[in-house]
């Protein structure tokens, strides 16, 4: 049985929270704690990191002395990073903060920061998402100054979810832009699958994470 967590250092920890134990009745998951500490880590096989502002969560990761241990479970446990999340898991990101910012260095892609604008360019939509199984509903996907996943640096990156072309992009192109990746055990996507009832995300990291 899986044991996960979410980190709870800053931004959208306590939906991931509500929407893993809304799956308690019909997956395989023994607990769900919220992460603050090393001990804490030391006690998951999995974990959670939200969405939020990823240069305040790295900074207090960085305070709370966890950002050496978080480097440490990423390359080695399952992990998935929404938004922010995504931001910090990622090894390259473009459109940070002036000197740039911490990254826990083990998603091999390029993330562009605030890609879809600011605060008010915050969108929804919905699209079919095959990887998400055999239920043909299209999952409805909440961008919030969300990042972009700008370029694929390994070719064992699995793209999953792409945006019709237009969203994000100032310039005419063929292919919309990336928003859900995996890679060996980590999942990275712009979204905020847990701001939604729909918890068909939150089922396949699990799932994921129990078969990784
Ligand atoms: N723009 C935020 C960042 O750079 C991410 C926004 C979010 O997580 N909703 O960290």
């Amino acid at each position: 049985a899986l044991r996960i967590g979410v980190l709870a250092l800053q931004g959208a920890f306590n939906e991931h929270v509500h929407a893993l134990n809304s799956l308690r009745n019909t997956e395989n998951i023994e607990k769900v704690i919220e992460v603050r500490t090393k001990t804490e880590l030391d006690d998951i096989d999995a974990l959670i990191i939200p969405g939020g502002e990823s240069t305040a969560i790295a900074l207090i990761a960085e305070r709370c002395g966890i950002l050496e241990s978080l480097q440490d479970f990423v390359q080695h446990k399952p992990t998935w990073g929404t938004c922010a999340g995504l931001i910090l898991l990622a090894k390259n990101a473009i459109h940070t903060k002036k000197g740039g910012q911490r990254l826990l260095d083990a998603l091999p892609v390029t993330v562009s920061r605030n890609q879809f604008g600011r605060q008010v360019d915050s969108f929804t939509i919905k699209l079919d998402s095959p990887c998400l199984g055999a239920e043909s509903v299209p999952f409805e996907y909440v961008f919030i100054r969300a990042p972009a996943i700008v370029s694929i640096d390994d070719p064992e990156v699995e793209p999953l979810v792409r945006l019709p072309p237009g969203h994000g992009q100032t310039e005419a192109s063929e292919s919309g832009l990336l928003v859900a990746v995996k890679y060996r055990n980590i999942l990275g996507t712009s979204f905020h699958p847990e701001l939604t009832s729909d918890n068909r995300w939150h089922r396949y990291f699990v799932r994921m994470a129990l078969s990784g």
